[in-house]
Parts: structure tokens; C-alpha cells; sequence
């Protein structure tokens, strides 16, 4: 399925409309999640036309997608949470419940956050 460029996503990323930016590069944008579902809840995206993980690996150059694993480790640090914990989530397809068809890590931090989803 080829990418959508009306999805919200690649609406922040043309400045279309806001986001609560919390970090910035070349390569990625991190922002707060409108419906946070942890006291910290951030969203990385990698800066280009990519739907998936599957989709990112196989088509982006390499140095975005070092970059974008540098920014995502970059936005945990500073969340503070490298001491008490936090967790990557990342969904892709129908069957994950992806909404937005671009690229993001959801970062979940601030709370105990009991077992894995499944
Ligand atoms: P799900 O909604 O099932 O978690 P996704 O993994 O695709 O699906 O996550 C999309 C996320 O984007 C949701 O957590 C949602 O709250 C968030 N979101 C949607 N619109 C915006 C927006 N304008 N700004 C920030 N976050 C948004």
C-alpha cells in the first residue's frame, strides 16, 4: 500500500498542524501523544514517507534510520527514565491497531506499567 501523505503524522512533520515537540533533527520529530496512556507518553517518527517498520528498514537510507534509533534513545534519556524504566511500542497494520499509517514509537514512562500487551 503506498503512503499516505494526508495522515496526520505527515501533517505535523509539514507544520500543518501542532504538536508538543520534546525533541528535533535531521532525521526525527518527538512529540507528547495527544491521549497519553502514561504519565509520560512520546511519540518519535522518523522524518520521511515511511508506513511501518517493515517499510522504514527495507527503504530508508542508512542514516536515517541510525538516526531516527539515536533519536528514539536520545528522547528516553532525556525522559529521565533510563533509571526507573520505560517501554518501546511500536504498532503496525490491522491486526496491531495501527491508526496512523506513519511510522512511530510510542515511549511509555512515569508508572509501573504492568505486563506486556498483547
Ligand atoms: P493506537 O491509537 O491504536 O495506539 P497507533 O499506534 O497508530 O494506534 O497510535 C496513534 C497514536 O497517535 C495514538 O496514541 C494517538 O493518541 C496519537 N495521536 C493521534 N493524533 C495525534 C496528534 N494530533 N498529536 C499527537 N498524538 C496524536
Amino acid at each position: 500500500m503506498a503512503y499516505d501523505d494526508t495522515n496526520i503524522f505527515a501533517r505535523i512533520l509539514r507544520g500543518e498542524i501542532p504538536a508538543k515537540t520534546v525533541y528535533e533533527d535531521e532525521h526525527a520529530l518527538a512529540f507528547h501523544d495527544i491521549n497519553p496512556q502514561a504519565p509520560q507518553h512520546i511519540l518519535v517518527i522518523p522524518k520521511g514517507p515511511y508506513q511501518s517498520m517493515d517499510d522504514f528498514t527495507a527503504h530508508a537510507p542508512d542514516a536515517l534510520i541510525a538516526g531516527f534509533f539515536k533519536a528514539v534513545g536520545h528522547v528516553a534519556r532525556q525522559m529521565g527514565a533510563t533509571e526507573t524504566g520505560y517501554r518501546i511500542l511500536a504498532n503496525h497494520g490491522a491486526d496491531a491497531h495501527q491508526e496512523v499509517p506513519h511510522l512511530h514509537i510510542h515511549i511509555f514512562a512515569g508508572r509501573p506499567l504492568g505486563p506486556m500487551l498483547t
